[in-house]
């Protein structure tokens, strides 16, 4: 079994997500007491925050690199950044390593296509849903990317940073998230990303017939399936 390396932390919360599925799919795979190889380097993620809202990249870009490189010497095969935001310094944190880190948006595109959808509603942080960091990946894949308007927009990030990232599940903001993904299906959404990997804490597909595509649990399997390749 390959060991995992898990750059977490951003939140824990949904951290916690991540170590869960990978044992679950080992578990399901392997059966008695098998479990994943895991590596975690938790981060300080007010620390992360304040790079963001300062526009610091490059500083988060080696906070995240650093984490990376001791993943890496503790023995990790290959690693996840366990958020969507994050992947803004991908190509930093990727440069800092020689084993490969996992794309969020390259699997969840895959997962995607798998479906054959084309036009996808994408939620997530401000970051994700505005820049085009994650939004290119998925556009250049083939698939036409739907973004909430401005205010929900504005609604979704404060959800994802005032409540999700600390543990708060409000039932008003399920509301809000079923009811934007609603308008999104109208616009002509065949499905949705769930992509902050909190979200996934507050929705789930028992919620919606819109078909969700949660980053979490599509990059976590994925780390675990691969993990399991020669098992
Ligand atoms: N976990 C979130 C994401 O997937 C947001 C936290 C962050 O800014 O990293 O984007």
């Amino acid at each position: 079994m390959q060991t995992i390396g898990l750059l977490g932390g951003m939140s824990w919360e949904s951290t916690v997500t991540y170590y869960q599925i990978i044992n679950q799919v080992v578990k399901e795979r392997l059966g008695g007491l098998h479990s994943a190889k895991c590596v975690l380097y938790s981060v300080e993620f007010d620390e992360i925050e304040r790079c963001q809202s300062s526009g610091n990249w490059q500083r988060s870009g080696e906070i995240l690199a650093d984490a990376a490189r001791a993943l890496e010497r503790a023995g990790a095969d290959f690693i996840l950044i366990c958020t969507n935001t994050m992947h803004k310094v991908y190509g930093q944190v990727q440069a800092a390593v020689a084993v490969p880190i996992l794309h969020i948006a390259d699997l969840t595109l895959a997962a995607l296509r798998s479906r054959g959808i084309h036009r996808v509603a994408l939620l997530g942080t401000a970051y994700t849903m505005e820049q085009d960091f994650y939004k290119q990946r998925l556009t250049d894949g083939g698939l036409d990317v739907l973004i909430p308007g401005k205010a929900d927009r504005r609604e979704i990030n404060r959800v994802i940073f005032q409540e999700l990232c600390r543990g708060t599940i409000s039932p008003d903001s399920k509301v809000l998230f079923l009811r934007v993904l609603e308008d999104l299906r109208t616009a002509g959404a065949e499905g949705a990303i769930l992509g902050c990997t909190e979200i996934g804490l507050l929705i789930g597909q028992n919620d919606t017939d819109l078909p969700l595509f949660d980053t979490t649990q599509i990059h976590a399997q994925a780390a675990a399936e691969l993990a399991l390749t020669d098992c």
